[in-house]
C-alpha cells in the first residue's frame, strides 16, 4: 500500500493528495481513498480501482471545501479480501472527535490484538487488522493523540507506517525496524509525508527526511514535531522495496532505488559472468539492473521485451488463471532485436514462476538461440507478514523445485539468482529485511506459525 499526508491550510489539500497518491499508485490499484479534516470534521471518499478511476474532478471539489489538512491511501490487499469496506483511510468517531487512518505494512500480532479488543466489546466493520490499531488509539485516546500512539505502538507488532489525520494535526509513525518507508517532505512552510519520495516530487515538496523507526512525527500550525515513541529496533527496511516494490525515483533511507537496482546488476555479472550477444531487462523492474549487468559485462544492452504501459502489474491480479492471461497481454518480444542471439534476460524475483516461464517462451517463438535467466534476488522461500504479497509458502516456486527445476520449469538454458551477499552488497550494507528469502524475520511472525517452516 501507498500512504500519503498533507497540513497545509492555504493550499488545495484534496487535491495535492490526489497527486501524490497518483505517484504511489504502483504500491497498490485495488483501491484508492482521501479523507480531508477542515479543522471541525473530516470527510471521506473511497473507492476501488486506480486513483483516476476513484476521483472525478466534482469529488476533488467536494472534498476540499475549506481542507486544511489530508491523508490518502492507496491499497494492494495482503490481509482482508479486496472489498470496498476494506478501503482506506478509515474514519471514526471517538471520544475526542473524528479521526482517519492509513496504514502500510502487516500486523504480526492482529489476530490476538482484535480478539481482546471485542472481548472488552469493540465492534469492527472490516476486515483489514489496520481498524484494529483505529480502536487501540480511540481507546488510549483520553489524552493526547501522541500519547496515545505511543501506547497504541507498545500494543503493535509486525510492520507499519502509517499517517493519521484529526481535526488540527496530522500523524505520522514508523514501526521501531522500519520495515516499511515513510518520508517527510516541505512544501511552502507546510509539511507533507509521504511512503515514497517519488510522490514529493510530484507535488514539489522538497525532501526533508525519512520517518525513523520507532519515530512519531506530528505536523500541525506550528510546523513539525518529533517524538521518540519506541526505542528503534535493529533497522530491518524491507529489502524487496528496493528489489521491486518502490519507484525508482524513490530514494529510502538515504539510498536511491534506481541505484541500488544498478548495483544489483552489477554484482549479478560479477557473479554470473556469461557469454551471450545481448543483455535485456523484463521491464520494468529489471530495467536498471540490466543496464548494470551490460555495464559490467561490456555485453549490450537492448529492449528485446516491450510492454504495454496500458496494463497495470499482473501479479495483482486474483487467480491465477487471469495471471496467465495478463502476462501476455502485458509483454510482447521484438523479434528483430532477439532472432538467432544469446540472450541474458535480468527480472527482480522469481515468485510463483508463471511470468518467467511466459517470457522465455515468448523469447524462444522469435528465435532466441540461448535465454539465460538471471534474477536480481535469492530464492522466494518464505512469505512476508509485512505487507507484500508474496504468496503463500506452498505458491511459491522455490518451495517446490530445486534450482534445476526451476529452470526446467521456466524452460532457460541457465538460470542464476543473486546471492544474499550480492544483494546486501548492491544496498550498500543498510540494514535489511531479507526474511523472504532466508526466513530470519526481524518483526517477528504471527502466533501459531512455524519457525522457520521446518517440514
Ligand atoms: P511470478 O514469478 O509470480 O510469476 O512473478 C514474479 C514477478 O511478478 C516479479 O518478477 C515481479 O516483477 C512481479 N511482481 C508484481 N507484483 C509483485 C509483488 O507484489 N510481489 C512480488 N514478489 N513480485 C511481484
Ligand atoms: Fe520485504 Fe521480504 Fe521482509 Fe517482506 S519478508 S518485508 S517482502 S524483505
Ligand atoms: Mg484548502
Amino acid at each position: 500500500c501507498g500512504v500519503f499526508g498533507i497540513y497545509a491550510p492555504e493550499q488545495e489539500v484534496a487535491r495535492l493528495t490526489y497527486f501524490g497518491l497518483y505517484a504511489l499508485q504502483h504500491r497498490g490499484q485495488e483501491s484508492a481513498g482521501i479523507a480531508v479534516s477542515n479543522g471541525r470534521d473530516i470527510q471521506v471518499h473511497k473507492g476501488m480501482g486506480l486513483v483516476a478511476e476513484v476521483f472525478s474532478e466534482r469529488i476533488l471539489k467536494e472534498l476540499e471545501q475549506d481542507g486544511k489538512m489530508a491523508i490518502g491511501h492507496v491499497r494492494y490487499s495482503t490481509t482482508g479480501s479486496s472489498l470496498l469496506t476494506n478501503a482506506q483511510p478509515l474514519v471514526v468517531h471517538y471520544q475526542k472527535g473524528m479521526m482517519a487512518l492509513a496504514h502500510n505494512g502487516n500486523l504480526t500480532n492482529a489476530g490476538e490484538l482484535r480478539e481482546e479488543l471485542a472481548k472488552e466489546g469493540a465492534v469492527f466493520q472490516t476486515t483489514v487488522d489496520s481498524e484494529v490499531i483505529v480502536q487501540l488509539i480511540a481507546r488510549y485516546g483520553r489524552g493526547s493523540l501522541e500519547d496515545a500512539l505511543v501506547k497504541t505502538m507498545l500494543d503493535l507488532q509486525g510492520a507499519y507506517a502509517l499517517v493519521v489525520a484529526a481535526e488540527n494535526k496530522i500523524l505520522g509513525m514508523r514501526d521501531p525496524h522500519g520495515v516499511r518507508p515513510l518520508c517527510i517532505g516541505q512544501l511552502e512552510g507546510r509539511y507533507v509525508l509521504a511512503s515514497e519520495s517519488c510522490a514529493l516530487d510530484t507535488i514539489g515538496a522538497e525532501f526533508v527526511r525519512d520517518v525513523q523507526p520507532g519515530e512519531i512525527i506530528t505536523i500541525d500550525e506550528e510546523g513539525l514535531h518529533s517524538r521518540q515513541g519506541f526505542p528503534a529496533q535493529k533497522t530491518a527496511v524491507c529489502s524487496f522495496e528496493y528489489i521491486y516494490f518502490a519507484r525508482p525515483d524513490s530514494t529510502i533511507d538515504q539510498l536511491n532505488v534506481t541505484e541500488s537496482r544498478r548495483r544489483m546488476g552489477v554484482e549479478l555479472a560479477r557473479e554470473y559472468p556469461i557469454d551471450a550477444d545481448i543483455v535485456i531487462p523484463v521491464p520494468d523492474s529489471g530495467m536498471t539492473a540490466a543496464l548494470g549487468y551490460a555495464e559490467e559485462s561490456g555485453i549490450p544492452f537492448a529492449q528485446g521485451l516491450l510492454k504495454n504501459r496500458y496494463v497495470g502489474r499482473t501479479f495483482i491480479q486474483p487467480t491465477q488463471e487471469m495471471r496467465e492471461v495478463a502476462v501476455r497481454l502485458k509483454l510482447n518480444a521484438n523479434a528483430q532485436v532477439i532472432k538467432g542471439k544469446r540472450v541474458i534476460m535480468i527480472d527482480d524475483s522469481i515468485v510463483r514462476g508463471t511470468t518467467s516461464s511466459r517470457i522465455v517462451e515468448l523469447l524462444r517463438k522469435v528465435g532466441a538461440k540461448e535465454v539465460h535467466l538471471l534474477i536480481c534476488s535469492p530464492p522466494v522461500l518464505y512469505p512476508c507478514y509485512y505487507g507484500i504479497d508474496t504468496a503463500e509458502r506452498e505458491k511459491l516456486i522455490a518451495t517446490q523445485l530445486d534450482r534445476e527445476g526451476i529452470r526446467e520449469y521456466v524452460g532457460a538454458d541457465s538460470l542464476h539468482y543473486l546471492s544474499e551477499e550480492g544483494v546486501q552488497r548492491a544496498l550498500g550494507g543498510l540494514s535489511v529485511c531479507l526474511a523472504c528469502f532466508n526466513g530470519d524475520y526481524p518483526a517477528g511472525i504471527p502466533a501459531g506459525t512455524k519457525e522457520k517452516w521446518e517440514e
